[in-house]
């Protein structure tokens, strides 16, 4: 077999050699040629553009100037070399003085002189290249690329184009020699080698109908383009393609799911849950109703049920989670409810022994602390099935705990839980039939993100939140305000209230000035000395029971203030609770900061949210500090984290992170293409569900490619 030359190791390259390809792999994970061509440029350089020297600034991107060497001076740690005493050694910058006639602009080199030291005349004409910067006064250029003014002859090369492509590089692939020509050049060779064996992969009706390039006119443009035009439709190619594959292979797993019939039949709604729905204290809000019954549906649809159910703090999805267990309870299944702490676990017990009385459903709790005995009864009645509704924690992936007849898991907060661990819990439904799935998070996911990573799951919303909720007022404070602060917190605590404290460290570190607990504890309790205050503390390095100690105190309003690290972050629910506040708020991200102020604002009390901030901050700090004192909503901050850090970084993603690493397209920035390309995929799926049509070959080849395989909820493993 012949070898396909995308595979071919990038050593082999003209101008790589082992040497550089080591490079590449440990900085860019390149070893291939098809590995070289996927890096593309980040910016682009008109090089058409000659700028004289009199308008070039030292704000300026690159430039590109026309001047001749009026002077070139090497130096060493005792000042100028004579050039008669040069030995190459000794010397540590190279400065060439050059001049347009409008200016001069000194070029400074520091590495690699021996070289350019042979290449440079002084009187000769060159064209440079680089970013302008000022050094004690003066204009200069450290490391620009040199090329001789004269004598540049026509070769065909797809690097005459004006415009050049500056790809991701790093210090040490510039140490090594690795400059964007010499990039460019590895590119041009990489793409002469590699695309005779680039097929087209997307089928020529798609091509016509979305207008877009063929693939080797989208290639050779995005690495060498002819012009903007021609850059903008490769782009928008390659961007397309990238969220095309990802969407079709989202959705060809989901559809392969819908047509499995193996999804345990719930056809009643049954009493349980009418006896619960009638004892509650409220009227469900309109998006609880809608997503019941989009549950509901799922449920009795014979299909199993894979749904994300994503609202915001407070918005009652744990309402609709019991709700939904009833469901279940009704047809004679058994619940599994997973949180991702005891706290939480034990949070969700209270309120379920509270909602499930008079419908004769029995509710239990499993966590690590649970003692030998209470364990012993618990898996005897999940096993019997007298237990109806089970809550716990990682303890409940034990090997020793079976069910009756598991019929729903409801995962709370499932970024927590790997995936190895919801498969173990499959495995414990008797009769080897898959429970419906339901996963809950309160961490909103901007719409473009969720579309990717729960592509393959249903998404229900929670967009309302309960009646009657007052807003959180978000005020941000620095230091001087600290004795008002302290102030204000004195006086809720004098109304009844109660306070949370959050810190973002457990232990100083050196570096930092940030507030961290434990300094930070000992202030509060100088500050709000007992009696008559009472301050809990809870972090991560306690242990269980230490945390439920101080937890239950504060919930039980033992305790007026709950200093914590953002252990606190995830669900917990204290009505009473009306202040935040939030010190050394510039080092959370918007998604955290959103999390924590949840906390507050659940009771009918008016709440608040204070955001301690250092005096000098970042631009991007200060932007998110005004953002939370601007907007409640999760999902518009969501969208704006997404905007600053990328997608990859946002809270509530997968804990795998992005299923596949976006070369081009970015999640924050091209939702109207996503959008496109998912309503691509599907009208694709629904004529060729199998993608078994010839046209279609190449694109099944490429979505079974590894990089798409995702977690998948429903897999038994
Ligand atoms: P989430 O889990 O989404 O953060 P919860 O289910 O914990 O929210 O609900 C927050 C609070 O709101 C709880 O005290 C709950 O009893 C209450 N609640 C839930 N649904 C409603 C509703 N429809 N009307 C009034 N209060 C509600
Ligand atoms: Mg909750």
């Amino acid at each position: 077999m012949e070898k396909n030359p995308l595979h071919t190791d990038i050593q082999f390259l003209p101008g790589v050699g082992p040497k550089r390809a080591a490079l590449f792999r440990n900085e860019l994970d390149i070893s291939t040629v098809g590995d070289l061509i996927k890096i593309y440029p980040f910016r682009y350089i008109d090089r058409s553009s000659i700028i004289p020297i009199s308008s070039a600034a030292p704000d300026m991107a690159y430039i590109q100037i026309k001047a001749r060497v009026t002077e070139i001076n090497l130096i060493g740690a005792k000042g100028s070399i004579a050039p008669e005493d040069v030995r190459y050694n000794t010397v540590k910058r190279m400065s060439v003085l050059v001049s347009d006639g409008t200016g001069y602009m000194e070029m400074v080199f520091f590495k690699g002189i021996k070289w350019m030291h042979s290449k440079l005349k002084a009187g000769d004409e060159y064209i440079f290249f680089g970013k302008p910067s000022i050094f004690n006064g003066r204009l200069n250029m450290v490391h620009p690329e040199v090329d001789p003014a004269a004598g540049q002859q026509a070769s065909g090369s797809m690097m005459e184009n004006t415009m050049t492509g500056v790809y991701p590089s790093t210090e040490k692939l510039r140490n090594g020699g690795i400059t964007g020509k010499v990039m460019s050049r590895l590119m041009e060779n990489a793409l002469k080698t590699a695309l005779p064996a680039i097929e087209e992969i997307l089928p020529l009706e798609l091509l016509q109908e979305k207008g877009l390039v063929p693939i080797h006119f989208a290639l050779r443009n995005i690495h060498f383009p002819k012009d903007t035009d021609s850059l903008e439709k490769a782009r928008y190619r390659l961007k397309f393609e990238e969220l095309f594959y990802l969407q079709l292979s989202l959705l060809k797993q989901k559809y392969v799911r819908s047509r499995n019939e193996n999804g345990i039949m719930m056809p009643k709604i049954g009493d349980a849950f009418n006896i619960c729905y009638s004892n509650l204290p409220f009227k469900l809000t309109g998006a609880q109703k809608r997503v019941i019954t989009e549950i509901r549906n799922d449920m009795k649809s014979g299909h199993q049920m894979n749904r994300l159910l994503q609202g915001d703090v407070g918005s009652g999805k744990t309402m609709v989670a019991v709700l939904t267990a009833l469901i279940a309870a009704g047809n004679g299944y058994q619940t599994c409810i997973m949180a991702p702490t005891e706290v939480l676990a034990l949070q969700h017990f209270r309120n379920l022994t509270r909602y499930l009385q008079d419908t004769g459903v029995k509710p239990a709790l499993l966590t690590g602390s649970s003692r030998t005995a209470e364990r012993r009864e618990i898996h005897q009645g999940l096993e019997d099935g007298s237990i109806g509704i089970i809550v716990g924690t990682h303890a409940l992936f034990e090997d020793n705990v079976i069910f009756k007849k598991l019929g729903l898991v409801i995962i709370d907060e499932q970024h927590r839980f790997g995936v190895e661990q919801r498969a173990r819990l499959w495995r414990k439904s008797a009769g080897g039939t898959v429970p419906h799935v339901l996963v809950m998070t309160a961490t909103p996911i901007p719409r473009t993100l969720a579309m990717t990573l729960y592509g393959d799951l249903d998404v229900s919303v929670i967009d309302e939140l309960p009646p009657g909720r007052q807003p959180v007022q978000t005020i941000a404070a620095t230091e001087s305000r600290r004795t008002a602060m302290f102030n204000f917190l004195k006086e809720q605590i004098r109304l009844g209230r109660q306070v949370f404290i959050v810190y973002p460290l457990i232990f100083e570190s050196e570096k930092t000035d940030y507030k961290n607990l434990e300094t930070g504890y000992e202030q509060i309790v100088t500050a709000f000395p007992f009696p008559p205050y009472k301050t809990a503390i809870v972090h991560g390095k306690q242990s269980n029971e230490e945390k439920k100690f101080n937890m239950d105190a504060f919930a039980a309003g033992r305790a007026d203030i709950l200093v914590a690290t953002s252990v606190i972050e995830v669900g917990v629910d204290v009505p009473n609770a009306s202040v935040m506040v939030i010190e050394s708020a510039e080092r959370f991200g918007l998604s955290q900061l959103h999390q924590l102020r949840g906390r507050v604002g659940r009771g009918s009390e008016k709440s608040y949210c204070i955001l301690m901030t250092g005096n000098r901050l970042s631009k991007e700090s200060r932007h998110r500090i005004e953002l939370m004192c601007a907007t409640e909503n999760g999902f518009e901050l969501a969208e704006e984290d997404m905007k600053m850090r990328g997608p990859g970084n946002l809270e509530g993603t997968r804990q795998s992170g992005l299923p596949v690493d976006l070369k081009i397209a970015s999640l924050a920035r091209d939702g109207l293409i996503l959008n496109e390309a998912r309503r691509c995929a599907q009208a694709l799926l629904e004529k060729d569900p199998t993608l078994s049509q010839p046209s279609h070959r190449l694109l099944a080849e490429e979505i079974s490619k590894d990089k798409y395989r995702m977690e998948d909820y429903s897999r038994i493993s």
